[in-house]
């Protein structure tokens, strides 16, 4: 049997790495996994104590619409219900885009390094990948309207970039939509939206009115703490959403998800809290860095990529001995470097206890 030719040089998507693998490996009792930028501080609790009535009715089928969250986040967004399309983790819109949009004979413009799911997609679909090297961290725009021409369907643009954390400011994504060419899809993936904290931040929103060609990815899974249950959507005009909800399978997001996302959305105390401390903490860790010497990433994310005069797998490796999941810079193209969801208080100030004393040791020559 053959499968598409691309697959020759594909591999399924390596996780990091799981809690309880780390424990037996290593015959540790705890472990702090920092490691897919989860919210340490769970859910909201209006979520958990809505349990029983989230497992209600297993047996029927969700609303492949979610006509209820649909409804409420429409009202809180500004926009219009068919503006939205619901995906198993935002993670699925983005096939969903990929696959409606992408194929054979089309090119599409992402950064290196980005979210991996956008490369991937686009390559199962046959589509040509321009990847457009960062600049410190940041997306060059200029080079990724270079590569725009007249096959290319999408334009990736990841606000605040994973694995970097850099936000595309006001000023430069007006810049892009202005100057990319109008039958190019632009896809700004903001994860991490609720964890912007400049005020240079676009209202990518409102920008819809403006630009037909532009779509929004957001997602339950980061700040409302809801990764296990698969829910994120996009924002976009309702011919491109009717277009993706056509692609969507019928029954793609689950009645708990739908269920639990509605009642994250309406617990602002909740989400307020995480993103607060979250900033807090993600400072101290900045100014840590700062004392040690080492430099980082501007980040409007709850994660922080730190450069290391060592490579990222060798730090990770010392860092897993210690209970500590990070995440490699080897493994998102980025090498010399970990990328650290920001913790609560008193892991991170483990955490920078164990580095340091990683560096010191360095220093000394001790290690190797
Ligand atoms: C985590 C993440 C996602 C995927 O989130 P899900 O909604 O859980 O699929 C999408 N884009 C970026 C940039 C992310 O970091």
């Amino acid at each position: 049997m053959l499968a598409k030719e691309v697959f020759k040089g594909m591999a399924p998507y390596k996780p990091g790495k799981q809690i309880e693998d780390v424990k037996a490996e290593y015959g540790l009792e705890k472990i702090t996994k920092l490691a897919s930028n989860e919210n340490p501080f769970g859910f909201s609790p209006k979520v958990e104590q809505a349990l029983p009535e989230l497992i209600k009715n297993l047996e029927v089928y969700p609303d492949g619409y979610s006509t209820v969250l649909r409804t409420k986040l429409a009202q809180k967004l500004g926009v219009d219900g068919e503006q939205l399309i619901f995906g198993c983790g935002s993670d699925e819109v983005v096939e969903i885009i990929s696959r409606t949009y992408l194929d054979e004979g089309t090119n599409t413009v992402m950064a290196h390094p980005t979210f991996p799911q956008y490369k991937h997609n686009a390559l199962i679909e046959g589509a040509e990948i321009r990847e457009v090297p960062l600049i410190d961290g940041y997306h060059d725009l200029e080079g990724m309207l270079n590569q725009v021409d007249d096959q290319t369907n999408i334009l990736w643009l990841c606000s605040p970039n994973n694995p970097t954390g850099a936000l595309i400011g006001q000023n430069d994504f007006r810049y892009v939509m202005e100057n990319c060419s109008k039958h190019v899809l632009v896809v700004v993936d903001e994860a991490y939206y609720e964890y912007i904290e400049t005020e240079d931040a676009p209202d990518t929103v409102k920008a819809l009115e403006e630009y037909p060609n532009l779509i929004v990815l957001r997602t339950f899974s980061k700040a409302y703490g809801l990764a296990g249950l698969r829910i994120g959507y996009g924002i976009a005009s309702k011919e491109i959403a009717t277009l993706l909800n056509i692609t969507r399978g019928p029954f793609n997001t689950t009645s708990a998800a739908q269920k639990a996302a509605l009642l994250a959305l309406e617990d602002e105390a909740f989400l307020q809290d995480s993103v607060t401390t979250n900033i807090e903490n993600k400072h101290q860790f900045m100014k840590f860095c700062d004392k040690e010497g080492l430099s980082y990433y501007d980040s409007e994310t709850n994660f922080l990529f730190v450069q290391l005069p060592v490579s990222g797998d060798e730090m990770f490796e010392y860092l897993l001995s210690k209970g500590f999941i990070v995440r490699s810079g080897d493994a998102l193209g980025h090498p010399n470097g970990i990328r650290v969801t920001i913790g609560k208080l008193e892991d991170m100030k483990e955490l920078e206890l164990y580095i340091s004393e990683y560096l010191a040791s360095l220093k000394e020559g001790k290690l190797q």
